[in-house]
């Protein structure tokens, strides 16, 4: 009997999610013994005409990592929804958008005057940005099309499951992976990962109290933290109440805090606007005065509740 067939594409990625699907180490034997890995081209010599070539549905499950920001990964993503029975979104990129998405706070020609003219470790004198057509030595060249905002693979194509994280943890990709080979998945949308908040699982969640009270919100670096005790708890912003379990809260246990990355739990429209709620809600003043300077101690706020989540928020980007 043919082996069921996994495809592994990437777009506007850092190439954190290609190197979790690498870190299954000895494990990736395990799935190429029961499944073919048709198209992964970080990995293996196939060409997009051979995609192209594949009857619609062919491919079992495809993972997709990275947010959807040119025009080739737009093709490229409906190409592979067309060819692919499931198509699994890989990470907060294509499930959120990601960091990749904070490019939305800027306008798509400052993204690119940033990158390709201001940055001190750039020589470009003549000022030159890519263009989608260039004709040199009377060959034309092409680059894809830089759209203007970055887009989370959902908003580009259906969908059937997502694998969160930042990257997602080699466990939980092995487990998707193995959920779509021994048919064993959840309902259609599902995010694979925890249901809950990571405070449910916190190694440091028996420390917190009940009722936090914060007065000021201290950076890092600004205080002396007790790496047993809840970050909260000792005024340092931690987003795991607002943020989906499942990490093994690696973080954590690397003494930082959670920024964000497993997204909103189910039932949450928007991550960014849920953490601002719960942290407002631990502010202990009410006086104006003393509000706005505990407001103001929340280093680049956009940045922070929205880290992951820009472009699928209902913000979506600077308004
Ligand atoms: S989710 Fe994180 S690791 Fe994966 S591509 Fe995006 S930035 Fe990189
Ligand atoms: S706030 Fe952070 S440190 Fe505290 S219990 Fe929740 S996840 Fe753990």
């Amino acid at each position: 009997m043919a082996k069921p067939k996994i495809a592994l594409y990437w777009c506007s990625s850092c190439g954190g999610c290609e190197e979790s699907v690498i870190d299954l180490a000895e494990d990736l034997l395990t799935i190429a013994a029961i499944a073919d890995i048709v198209f992964w081209p970080i990995a293996i010599d196939s060409k997009y005409k051979d995609v192209a070539a594949m009857n619609d549905g062919e491919i079992t499950a495809t993972l997709i990592n990275g947010a959807i920001r040119m025009d080739e990964q737009e093709q490229m993503a409906k190409i592979l929804r067309r060819k692919s029975k499931l198509l699994i979104a890989h990470g907060s990129c294509a499930h959120l958008g990601g960091v990749a998405g904070l490019a939305n706070f800027y306008k798509a020609e400052d993204v690119l005057n940033r990158a390709y003219k201001e940055v001190p470790t750039v020589r470009n004198p003549q000022g030159i940005l890519p263009k989608v057509k260039t004709i040199e030595s009377g060959r034309e060249v092409r680059l894809p099309f830089f759209h203007d905002t970055v887009k989370s693979l959902d908003q580009i194509v259906d969908i059937d499951y997502y694998i969160p994280g930042c990257p997602p943890t080699p466990e939980l990709i092995k487990e998707a992976i193995m959920m779509v080979l021994e048919d064993g998945l959840p309902p259609r949308g599902s995010i694979l990962a925890e249901k809950k908040a990571l405070c449910d699982t916190c190694p440091r969640r028996d420390g917190r109290p009940d009722k936090l009270k914060i007065k000021a919100f201290k950076r890092l670096h600004e205080t002396e933290w007790d790496p047993a005790r809840c970050f909260l708890d000792q005024g340092i912003i931690c987003l795991g109440p607002a943020t989906r379990g499942g990490c093994s809260a690696r973080c954590i246990n690397a003494n930082m805090p959670c920024r964000g990355c497993f997204g909103p739990i189910d039932n949450v429209r928007d991550q960014g606007a849920k953490s601002l709620s719960f942290l407002t809600s631990i502010i202990d003043s009410k006086d104006e005065e003393e509000l706005k300077k505990i407001a103001d101690s929340i280093p680049d706020p956009a940045g922070l509740f929205y880290r992951y989540s820009l472009a699928s928020s209902m913000l979506r980007g600077r308004q």
